[in-house]
């Protein structure tokens, strides 16, 4: 029953619907805070800032979020890379049902922007408690729908950026066009130089 009500509600990240696309991108965007270069959310601040632009699923919710609460978030985001780089579907759902279970989702219809849908932080929660649920929702949402398979991991040698592959076959190899960019002019540097040197 439970899976029947969420496919009919949450299944449409795929399809880019306002209320589970986004819990994915925020999901996306906070693990990939956590860079190789360094920690792009070291500071209250920068957390505010990634929260700012998803304001509109919180506001009314949630607390918002407090400088004390950078270090749960922190933990937050190595226990949803972790769901992202699970091998397969079992071990991501262990790890998602983990993180649902630690930050008190509670599942329930929501009208706080007038229409019915569905929300899963605890009432009157910290904003720690309304991000793990809603990200891990969200990540839940393409694991059941897709399959763990549409979680990737940056191919260029540099990043180690987190992506949700959206393409009809599965091809995306890179978090970005940026990144897919940098690495199709080094390969071909690479191939010229093979040339020249020959
Ligand atoms: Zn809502
Ligand atoms: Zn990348």
């Amino acid at each position: 029953m439970m899976v029947t009500v969420l496919k009919a509600t949450v299944s449409c990240q795929m399809y880019f619907n306002h209320y589970t696309n986004r819990p994915v991108e925020l999901a996306v965007l906070l693990v990939n805070t956590c860079q190789a270069g360094g920690d792009q959310m070291a500071e209250a601040d920068d957390l505010n800032q990634l929260l700012e632009g998803f304001r509109d699923l919180w506001e009314g919710v949630a607390q918002p979020p407090k400088a004390s609460e950078l270090e749960a978030i922190h933990q937050l985001r190595d226990s949803l890379r972790t769901v992202m780089l699970s091998p397969d579907d079992a071990t991501a759902s262990d790890h998602v049902n983990t993180i649902l279970a630690d930050y008190g989702a509670v599942p329930r219809v929501s009208l706080h922007n007038g229409e019915p849908h569905l929300h899963f932080e605890p009432i009157n929660g910290t904003m720690t408690s309304w991000l793990g649920t809603t990200t891990a929702m969200g990540l839940a949402a393409v694991i059941v729908e897709n399959g763990v398979d549409r979680f990737g991991t940056c191919n260029a040698s540099d990043c180690d950026d987190v992506y949700v592959d959206t393409s009809r076959n599965r091809s995306r190899l890179h978090c970005t066009t940026t990144c897919s960019t940098r690495e199709a002019v080094a390969a071909h540097r690479k191939r010229k130089d093979k040339v020249k040197n020959k």
